[in-house]
């Protein structure tokens, strides 16, 4: 199996970097260890920024198609504290703040839906990937089939197989955990949940827990419950039985008025958990012929600065493009797509890094409420 630009991993990274050298008549192959575009629910909902992820789906051009998906009404925020107070309660009437809300499932199903038939290979784990000289690379996948390649590209998230070939940097717990829960039918079936949570994006806050939640299209919240613990708290309680999991969270969130708590008591189904990670702030590598990363791989960091999905995304068509730009010079590309890229990552994970203390801090929620207020005055 020979091809020339190789994508490992479809998340929307490694989706939007096949598309934008689709658009550039580049043909890539994208190697995804999923067995299907179905295998796993891809859940939650995604700001998408006019300065980063919607230019990428205009490199992409996919725009029309993203325009159909916005959740109307999804950028209202509010921010709570642990009484219940509302501190901040923002509405979304016009739904033209530059940060519409979409489904990621959704926006992923548009992003495969542009790509020729056979673009991603499903069901290839990569496992092992070793470079042959000269700028190429081989690529292994478990069951021992290889692929090689003259230009590899890591849009495999946050444990990136690809990473340590450019890198030794591993990624750090942040201290921070979530679980995440969903409220089906929220308005009829979970009255209280629903009217904390209101029509878009939730932050209920104290100094080293909170509650982070949206209401998505279809009607249900999908709520992370945050707590700053060690890891092998997350570690010690069988999350696989809710009733348990439940019961442990409960626990942490006692001095929450009763209403705030139903975000936990009232939860459906499984409780995802999930230890927070991110790379140093400042990650960044020598160039290394024939490889490079991008999205979670290059720049992992806390959700809190909301930018993951959509640097990933932006990340994707700035290489895309850089590519198309130096036919013949893959060196010349990927030079010219991380020397903008180092600087744009750690500006996002700085951000992210001062947000997750700004929210768990001795000064949450006030602190937060601030924030707002700055970004608003800014
Ligand atoms: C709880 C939470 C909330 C978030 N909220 C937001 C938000 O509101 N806004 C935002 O912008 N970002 C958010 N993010 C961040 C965002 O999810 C990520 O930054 C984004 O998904 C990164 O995209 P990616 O394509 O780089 O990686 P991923 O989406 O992780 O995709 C990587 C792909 O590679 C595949 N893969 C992994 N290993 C291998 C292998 N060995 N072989 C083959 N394939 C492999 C995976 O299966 C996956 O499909 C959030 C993250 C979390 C954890």
């Amino acid at each position: 199996m020979n091809t020339e630009v190789t994508i490992i991993g479809a998340g929307l990274g490694g989706l939007t970097l096949a598309r934008v050298l689709h658009v550039h008549g580049i043909a890539a192959t994208v190697y995804e260890l999923d067995a299907s575009p179905a295998a796993r629910p891809q859940g939650g909902m995604l700001d998408i920024h006019d300065y980063n992820g919607q230019l990428a789906l205009r490199d992409a051009g996919l725009s029309e198609q993203f325009q159909a998906i916005i959740h109307p009404g999804g950028q209202a925020v509010r921010v709570l504290d642990r009484h219940r107070t509302v501190l901040l309660d923002e509405a979304d009437e016009q739904g033209d703040g530059g940060r519409p809300e979409v489904d990621r499932g959704r926006l992923r199903q548009i992003l495969l839906d542009s790509l020729p038939e056979g673009t991603v290979r499903w069901g290839r784990k990569v496992t092992a990937v070793r470079a042959l000289g000269g700028g190429r690379h081989e690529v292994t996948f478990a069951g021992g089939e290889t692929a090689t390649t003259g230009l590899l590209v890591g849009a495999d998230g946050a444990w990136s197989r690809i990473r340590p070939l450019v890198s030794g940097a591993a990624p750090a717990y942040t201290g921070v955990s979530f679980v995440e829960a969903d409220h089906h039918d929220a308005d009829a079936r979970h009255p209280v949940p629903a009217s904390i949570v209101g029509g878009g994006m939730l932050f209920a806050l104290a100094p080293g827990q909170g509650f982070l939640a949206h209401r998505e299209p279809d009607g249900s919240l999908h709520v992370y419950i945050a707590v700053r613990k060690p890891r092998q708290w997350l570690d010690s309680v069988d999350w696989s039985d809710p009733e348990r999991g439940k019961a442990a969270l409960a626990g942490e969130f006692a001095g929450w008025a009763p209403p705030m708590r139903t975000l936990i008591t009232e939860a459906d189904g499984p409780l995802v958990p999930r230890a927070i990670h991110a790379l140093p702030v400042d990650h960044r590598w020598e160039r290394v012929p024939g490889v490079t990363l991008l999205g979670d791989a290059a720049h992992l960091m806390s959700p809190f600065a909301g930018e993951g999905a959509n640097l990933a995304m932006y990340d994707a068509a700035e290489l895309g493009k850089a590519i198309a730009a130096h036919p013949g010079d893959v060196e010349e590309a990927l030079a010219a797509y991380e020397r903008e890229l180092f600087p744009r990552s750690a500006e996002a994970a700085a951000e992210a890094a001062r947000n997750l203390a700004l929210c768990f801090g001795d000064d949450a929620p006030r602190s937060l409420v601030d924030q707002f207020a700055a970004y608003g005055a800014a």
